[in-house]
């Protein structure tokens, strides 16, 4: 785990260099401590919070009855995005077939859409959460993550892992990372039933 902040560890790694804006890593404490400060007005549960826009700035990609598709401000690395359930509910097994699947579309529409906004070599497109409710930026609530990569040698141990740190970025970072998906959602509106807002 990195010791201090450090504006030399590029995610892209000379790939996306001159074309974005590239988040901090930070170690995962540090970047825990931040969310569980920004999590003082929401509920218990951070994908509720997440969800309801109780857990800072909100950056919508999308929005169904199903789930909502949004950034992801603590990043496995640039351009990580979070579909979150709209419901609560905290075991695959209690989820149902047709939600499941309608999640899994928006996650399949938020790959397609940084793969092609960002030049990803894959996305890693899955649901990784953990049954415990004391993890800082995680929780039961059964949400999926979409997580491009930049490295054709960046590992799922790696990319999956908060062990190696935690990316974070200015509000205007992530407001120009928002925009720039917006741009390129709009070019390609066949494919991107994408909605996109203001944050809030
Ligand atoms: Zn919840």
């Amino acid at each position: 785990m990195p010791q201090r902040r450090s504006r030399s560890r590029r995610v892209a790694r000379g790939v996306l260099h001159d074309r974005a804006p590239m988040p901090m890593l930070v170690p995962y404490t540090e970047a825990a401590e931040s969310a569980r400060r920004e999590r003082l007005g929401g509920g218990d549960c951070m994908m509720c919070s997440l969800r309801d826009g109780l857990a800072g700035p909100r950056y919508l990609l999308e929005e169904t009855e199903h789930a909502t598709t949004l950034l992801c401000r603590y990043a496995r690395r640039f351009g990580h995005v979070l579909v979150v359930l709209s419901a609560h509910v905290t075991a695959l097994s209690d989820v149902g077939q047709d939600r499941w699947l309608a999640a899994s579309a928006q996650a399949f529409r938020a790959a397609t859409l940084v793969e092609r906004a960002l030049g990803a070599v894959r996305c890693y497109v899955g649901s990784f959460g953990s049954p415990r409710g004391d993890l800082p930026l995680s929780g039961p609530h059964v949400h999926l993550h979409v997580i491009p990569t930049y490295d054709v040698d960046d590992r799922p141990s790696r990319v999956l892992s908060s062990e190696s740190g935690i990316y974070v970025a200015e509000e205007r970072e992530w407001a120009a990372l928002h925009a720039r998906l917006a741009r390129e959602a709009r070019a390609w509106p066949a494919r991107h039933a994408v909605v996109f807002d203001a944050p809030r």
